[in-house]
């Protein structure tokens, strides 16, 4: 394994990648490159094989709901693998539809119910009343966000002592209009509503890219142990 290679995996590219969103990639191969690594971003799409064991950053983007009809059909097959990379403590981020998918379902304004991994215990319905769309603001651990948003579903989670939100909001709606919370935080994992693109905000790019090193660091020691184990 190379010192300095950073291995992203970009998962659906193609399909998911809404308002900005691959410009979270660009912004963290961007800051990566100047602090001296090389980074391989790899796509990974339908019927592509993935081990998230493999990565450094696993990032999964926003869609429209048919590309996440789609999607979804597929995504099952890296559930296993994405779940222990996120309970390990590895840096993911996922934006607005790629978020949902990581939660138990999304019921779409057409009452098609899109199964979700289940890795969080999360859900997103559309309600009548309002598709959320616009500027936002909130406060996270790292400071202030400035985002849009624009999702028809809303989130709401199941088990609020396991999960703890991205932020609170300042302006706009987040994860639904009612609780005036923004996104997912879990261990090193982000869901965000989020677009614009998110890592704009430096402060939570720069936050992402420590995350990133350090597991970057954690695989480098783990190969060199199993080396010296042989
Ligand atoms: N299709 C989903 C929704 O409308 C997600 C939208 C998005 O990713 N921008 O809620």
């Amino acid at each position: 394994m190379a010192d300095n290679l950073i291995k992203i995996a970009y998962l659906y590219e193609d399909l998911m990648n809404t308002y900005g969103d691959s410009g979270d990639v660009k912004i963290v191969s961007h800051l990566l490159k100047k602090d001296g690594y090389d980074t391989q971003v790899d796509n990974i799409s339908l019927g592509d094989e993935f081990n998230a064991d493999d990565y450094d950053f696993v990032f999964f983007g926003g869609g429209q709901d048919f590309e996440q009809t789609v999607v979804a059909k597929d995504l099952p097959r890296h559930k296993d693998t994405l779940e222990k990379y996120v309970n390990s403590g590895n840096p993911m981020l996922c934006i607005c539809g790629g978020y949902q998918l990581m939660g138990d379902y999304y019921k779409t304004n057409s009452g098609v119910t899109i199964k979700g991994l289940g890795i969080f215990p999360l859900h997103t319905v559309f309600k009548s009343d309002k598709r959320m769309i616009g500027d936002t603001k909130y406060m996270t651990e790292w400071g202030e966000v400035q985002a849009f948003e624009n999702h028809s579903g809303q989130t709401y989670f199941d088990n609020t002592d396991r999960l703890h939100t991205f932020g609170d909001m300042i302006e706009g709606y987040g994860n639904n209009p009612q609780d005036k919370k923004e996104g997912l935080r879990y261990r090193n994992f982000i869901g965000s509503y989020s677009h614009g693109p998110l890592l704009k905000n430096v402060n939570i790019a720069n936050a992402i890219v420590k995350m990133i090193i350090a597991r970057h660091n954690d695989r480098l020691n783990q190969a060199t142990s199993n080396e010296v184990a042989e």
